[in-house]
């Protein structure tokens, strides 16, 4: 099934085209990972289909909902996009213990005994629940990163989306963390977008692969399929044999 379609979608600042018209469609309740140089519009793409970036012009829909539409003035907000967004600075609230940060865009939706039992469940999913009460600066990075993850996870979202979520993070911690995040998206039937320049990151985390160049796709396909069949000499050199 398919999650994810966008249909002639373009996004230009002044006189420059970052996403060209863009046609692609990505997998129900899987995790793509986009991959692509620094400069390429990977978080561009990503921003649009949170709806924190305008496109110019194109259609982005979403289990067969558009979310947006340029011809007919579909602009879904990024709160009724039933999405979750982990960024690569965590931006967690640093006066919120662990369990207000992830309580926190849930407030006025649940009840509180709702809300009690979400928060644990959340903490849970990450192994956080001794860490409620702590607050983000007696974490490690790793720590909080799954924090973000379990505020992420917390609004049951159908989508999330990563952007650069463990570049900061040293290569242990990082590989443990791809696992932690492939194993919660799949159990919860999840669908992911996952922002990567890392190609073995990408080719880990990823179950399907978007290669982008200059704002176009450059290659998409299963991970397998990219990593034995490159289709261009640029995603053969991209994408590249992985030790
Ligand atoms: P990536 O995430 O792949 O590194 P980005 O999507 O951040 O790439 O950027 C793609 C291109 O769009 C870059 O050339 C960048 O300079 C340009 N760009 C991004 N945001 C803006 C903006 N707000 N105004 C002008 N140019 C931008
Ligand atoms: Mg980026």
């Amino acid at each position: 099934m398919v999650a994810i379609k966008l249909t002639n979608l373009t996004k230009r600042y002044r006189d420059t085209e970052v996403i060209a018209p863009l046609n692609l469609t990505l997998p129900d309740q899987q995790i793509t990972a986009l991959i692509g140089p620094s400069g390429s519009g990977k978080s561009t793409l990503l921003n649009m289909l949170a709806g924190l970036t305008q496109p110019t012009s194109g259609q982005i829909s979403f289990d067969q909902q558009v979310v947006f539409d340029s011809q007919q003035n579909v602009n879904v907000s990024p709160a009724n996009r039933g999405l979750a967004m982990v960024f690569q600075d965590f931006a967690l609230w640093p006066h919120m213990t662990v369990a207000q940060n992830v309580a926190f865009a849930l407030e006025t939706k649940l009840s509180s005994a709702e809300l009690t039992e979400r928060v644990a469940w959340a903490l849970d999913q990450v192994g956080l629940n001794d860490l409620r009460d702590r607050y983000p600066r007696e974490l490690s990075g790793g720590q909080q990163q799954r924090v973000a993850l379990a505020r992420a996870i917390a609004v049951k979202p159908k989508l999330i989306l990563f952007d650069e979520a463990l570049s900061a993070l040293d290569p242990q911690l990082r590989a443990s963390l791809q696992g932690e995040i492939s194993n919660l998206i799949h159990d919860n039937h999840l669908t992911a977008v996952f922002v990567t320049h890392d190609r073995q990151e990408a080719l880990r985390i990823g179950d399907h692969v978007v290669l982008i160049h200059d704002g176009a796709v450059a290659q998409s396909g299963r991970a397998t399929e990219l990593y034995q069949h490159p289709q261009s000499a640029f995603a053969a050199s991209f994408i590249g044999p992985v030790n």
